[in-house]
């Protein structure tokens, strides 16, 4: 399989537009985390090497963000066309490094991709006010500018499009960066800056250091020339960043855990409840942040929707990422799955019902059957944990009012399902739910056209959509007078 990406493997970081070792020369390996195989090695970059990283970032930005906004865009859009071209070489890579089914990659790509086509559009947008002055010869004018250089750190769960949904707008903008890809999988974000060069992005525009996240990650949030740090991972390395960002008053965006709340009511279609988490909690094994955490369904449906999830979900093919028919590929590493595990065996032992699932499956790697739990309470530790993995906890509720108190009873507010045929009800929890995005009757919220976040320990910010790009940009006002 390796022969159809062996053309974008690359073993080294891209700084000012070259390919480049670690200032002292190491490296880490990349496996594949079906079976171990070794896919390549990149530099084991630290602290100097960010260092250097964002020098050059910040020496390409003057020229970066004098280019006309068409220029930029064009750039974006050459971008965005070589990673069309590539897309199967770039699927095929990132199932390799990542674990999840080919299709799902195919699927990760072209989303990735996406965002750079509408941000090379929306860039042509960013358009200034000239507003009422309060007394007579004076013009009050607001413009946009680039926020600066950005670093920005990646997870591995969406190893391709975490890297274009935070390069697009931030280069859209005129700003210049420093990105860090996790280091489970760095290859997907190489691959990508390789076709940023072949697309002829000017050099220092984009720089991606391989490493050491701790050392990298502080050299990046303490910089006084990094302006803006974009962040998505563990709520836990949020907050840490957060608070080495202050040192700089840097700006941020956060996007970190969530605890999804999953409703069902006694109206719902329930074959589409049932097919939405199919679709959502087993999607990338359960590896995502907007994963449905906690399934709430009411009373007078519980039993069927309980029964038709453990039937389908007991149906879905698990194996490695190239196998054809694939519909769940292993968690990432034996680590996530010995949480995973822990997290289901600790729900029985409090008194949840394993009803399909609930063990590791006997193939190379860390496989860990589709779960669906009964009988889960929201006072249960799997109930206030990320579970990041393809376990269902089912937990059965009577009214509206509860299951809005038990929904919002969590620190985080990034995404929340509802599935009703009541459309007052709608808005009701519309209006109720504390959280960044809802779905209702639906689990496709993810976009480049939306915005993208979430509220309270989930973070802040937005991907996607015009908000997103605001994200990257500063207002100046100037305030002329003397015209009289
Ligand atoms: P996860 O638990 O999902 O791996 P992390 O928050 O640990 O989430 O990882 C998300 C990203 O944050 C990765 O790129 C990782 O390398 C990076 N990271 C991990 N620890 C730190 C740190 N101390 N400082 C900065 N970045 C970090």
């Amino acid at each position: 399989m390796s022969s159809s990406y062996a053309h974008l493997l690359r073993g080294k970081a891209f700084l000012r537009g070259q390919w480049i070792d670690a200032l002292d020369g190491c490296v880490f390996n990349v496996t594949d985390p079906a079976g171990g195989r070794l896919l390549g090695t990149v530099p084991d970059m630290g602290a100097d090497d960010a260092r250097a990283a964002v020098a050059h970032a910040h020496a390409a930005g003057p020229a970066w963000r004098a280019l006309p906004v068409q220029v930029r865009a064009a750039h974006l859009m050459a971008w965005h066309a070589l990673i069309l071209k590539e897309s199967e070489a770039l699927a095929a890579l990132l199932s390799a490094e990542q674990g999840k089914p080919l299709a799902e990659a195919r699927g990760e790509v072209l989303h990735g991709a996406a965002y750079l086509h509408w941000f090379a559009e929306e860039a042509r947008r960013i358009q200034g006010d000239v507003l009422p002055p309060p007394v007579g010869g004076k013009r009050m004018l607001v413009t946009k500018e680039p926020i600066g250089v950005v670093g920005a750190i990646t997870p591995w769960n969406y190893p391709n499009s975490m890297v274009t949904r935070k390069c697009a707008p931030a280069l859209a903008a005129g700003c210049t960066m420093v990105l860090k890809p996790a280091e489970s999988t760095p290859l997907s974000a190489l691959a990508l800056a390789a076709l940023a060069e072949q697309a002829g992005l000017p050099s220092g525009v984009l720089n991606v250091v391989t490493g050491d996240p701790k050392a990298i990650g502080t050299m990046l949030a303490t910089h006084p020339l990094v302006r803006k740090l974009s962040f998505t991972g563990s709520t836990a390395v949020g907050k840490l960043l957060s608070q080495q960002a202050a040192g700089t008053v840097k700006r941020l965006s956060l996007e970190l855990g969530g605890n999804a709340p999953f409703i069902v009511f006694d109206d719902a279609d329930v074959e589409r409840a049932v097919d939405g988490v199919l679709r959502a909690k087993f999607r990338n094994a359960g590896q995502a942040c907007i994963s449905p955490n906690r399934l709430f369904v009411q009373a007078r449906v519980h039993d069927a929707f309980c029964a038709r999830l453990a039937e389908k979900s007991s149906a879905l093919q698990v194996g490695r990422a190239c196998e054809p028919g694939v519909a769940m590929g292993p968690l990432i590493h034996e680590q996530a799955l010995a949480r995973v595990a822990a997290l289901v065996d600790g729900a029985v032992a409090e008194g949840a019902r394993v009803l399909t699932g609930g063990l590791r499956l006997p193939l190379d790697g860390p496989f860990y059957a589709p779960t669906v739990l009964v009988d889960v309470r929201q006072d249960m530790r799997i109930s206030a944990t990320e579970v990041f993995g393809p376990v269902a906890p089912v937990c059965r509720f009577e009214t509206e009012q509860q299951v809005l108190t038990w929904a919002n009873d969590t620190p985080y507010g990034l995404a929340a399902y509802v599935y009703t045929a009541d459309m007052r009800r709608i808005f009701r929890m519309l209006d109720a739910l504390e959280c960044g995005m809802v779905a209702i009757n639906d689990t496709a919220m993810s976009n480049e056209g939306a915005p993208f976040g979430g509220v309270k320990e989930s973070g802040f910010g937005r991907e996607g959509s015009s908000y997103g790009l605001d994200d990257y940009l500063v207002l100046k006002y100037a305030c002329i007078g003397g015209l009289d």
